[in-house]
């Protein structure tokens, strides 16, 4: 190969270059241009100019000239080897030079679509989750089929009329059926991959239904989030988002806050400050513009937590606010509740309640808080509250949850991964990794 091939649009502004020499004879291989920040900033210059047309290539265009860059490698294999093989001294045959730059094309591997994607959706976030299974299905060239949870399919179903606009058809198809359909999904032989947001004992069915066809899984699943107050934290700046931490969707959501670890130091403020928050917080038909907490989904959801706030009032727990549903209310309405001075093995702490509840758990040390914090088998979320995020961070990183927050708790980004530790679930959604995970990564060689 030319080494002037290596100058031309390469050359630095300086005009300098280096002499490289063949490690092997001690002869000029040749001459390498010298770069410098300058270059370095016309490079980014450039890049930055060229990358919006890129982006709006598409995925196809991108793949395709991807693949064509393979097909150039290819076709300059045996320069490239010779060079390289100069260059840096290994032999152009064995594991060696020529295997190097095959690897280079091999490199230049695609993401094969998997062929249809099965969704199976909870009734907690029913259309959220469901564009969050379908929307990166899609964009890696799948079809889906989509079964929102019983308990909320007509959401998702006028979701999916709603693309279907704009879709071709087929590509998309909503399925309303129950757990049977769902198991169905899991053993299909047609459908390459299911996309499962719902509980683990449902997630552990769908990993033995889907043994027979060796299906690929995104699994997320149950979670029970701990958050962590350093002494440090000044409970009054802090309350509200605590509160909407762990009550958004009145604390039907995956990722909410389900325990607090506060310190002794400032347990009564800190119990005193969310119990003003929470007081002052409507709940109401959701139709109704004042309300911001509104029922439990569905009754099943509502014994759940209202067995669990007893077993805590039964154990001697401290019931700051709320515990006592109004019998002649219409609706699954839970009253927002705070319990304080309770166990951490008490069923309210240790399993999902899934509702408009917190438990506030008192620690003296923050290894003791950490090491409560980790003893559940799920890891979904978790986060550390402290005046200072360094500190704070050192802390997170003991705990072992899918996202740790630092003063927030639950948000998400569709450029972020998210995915559980433990039995919260497997793989991951959202960002390149959720992505990757709806393609088959291929590569041919040769
Ligand atoms: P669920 O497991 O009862 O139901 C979820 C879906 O699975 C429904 O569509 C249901 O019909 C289907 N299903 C039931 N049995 C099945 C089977 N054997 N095979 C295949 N599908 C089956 O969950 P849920 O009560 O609707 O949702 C609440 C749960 O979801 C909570 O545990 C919550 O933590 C979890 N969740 C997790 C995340 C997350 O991102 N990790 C998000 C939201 C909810």
């Amino acid at each position: 190969m030319a080494t002037e091939s290596l100058h031309g649009p390469n050359n630095p502004e300086s005009g300098r270059t280096r002499t490289i020499f063949d490690p092997a004879t001690g002869e000029a291989v040749g001459e390498a241009p010298v770069h410098g920040v300058e270059d370095l900033d016309r490079a980014v210059e450039a890049a930055a100019a060229a990358q919006p047309g890129w982006a709006a290539l598409g995925h196809d265009a991108r793949s395709a000239a991807l693949a064509q860059a393979a097909d150039a490698v290819d076709r300059s294999a045996e320069e490239l080897s010779r060079l390289l093989s100069r260059e840096q001294g290994k032999p152009l045959n064995g594991l060696n030079a020529r295997f190097e730059v095959g690897a280079c094309s091999a490199w230049l591997l695609h993401y094969r679509p998997i062929g249809v994607v099965g969704a199976i959706g909870p009734w907690n976030w029913p259309m959220m989750i469901a564009v969050w299974q379908i929307a990166p299905s899609l964009r890696m060239g799948n079809a889906v089929v989509v079964k929102p949870s019983e308990y909320t399919p007509l959401s998702v179903i006028a979701l999916v009329d709603v693309l279907n606009q704009e879709l071709p058809e087929g590509v998309l198809t909503a399925v309303s059926g129950g757990p049977e359909v769902g198991a169905r999904m899991a053993e299909h032989p047609a459908i390459g991959k299911i996309m499962f947001t719902g509980s683990t004992a449902t997630g552990k069915a769908i990993i033995k239904s889907s043994a027979g066809t060796v299906k690929r899984l995104t699994l997320e699943l149950g979670g029970n989030d701990a958050g962590i107050v350093l002494p440090d934290a000044d409970p009054k700046a802090i309350a509200e988002d605590l509160f909407w931490g762990a009550f958004i969707n009145s604390g039907q959501t995956c990722a909410a806050l389900k325990r607090l670890y506060v310190h002794d130091d400032i347990y009564e403020d800190l119990c005193e400050a969310l119990t003003s928050v929470a007081a002052a917080a409507r709940m109401g038909v959701g139709l109704d513009e004042e309300s911001v907490l509104g029922p439990l989904q569905n009754k099943q959801q509502f014994d759940i937590v209202s067995r669990l706030v007893e077993a805590a009032r039964d154990a001697g727990a401290r019931v700051l606010l709320g515990g006592n549903p109004d019998p002649d209310q219409p609706g699954y309405f839970y009253p927002t509740t705070l319990v304080a001075d309770i166990d951490n093995d008490n069923p309210l702490v240790a399993e999902e309640q899934f509702g408009p509840v917190l438990p506030i758990i008192r620690y003296r040390t923050v290894e003791e808080a950490v090491k409560m914090a980790n003893a559940l088998e799920v890891g979904l979320g978790a986060s550390v509250w402290s005046a200072n995020p360094e500190q704070a961070r050192k802390v997170a990183a003991n705990i072992q949850a899918g996202t740790v927050w630092i003063n927030s708790h639950g948000a998400v980004h569709p450029m972020v991964p998210f995915g559980g530790m433990k039995q919260s679930g497997y793989g991951l959604e959202f960002g390149v990794e959720g992505l990757k995970a709806l393609g088959v990564p291929q590569v041919i060689n040769g």
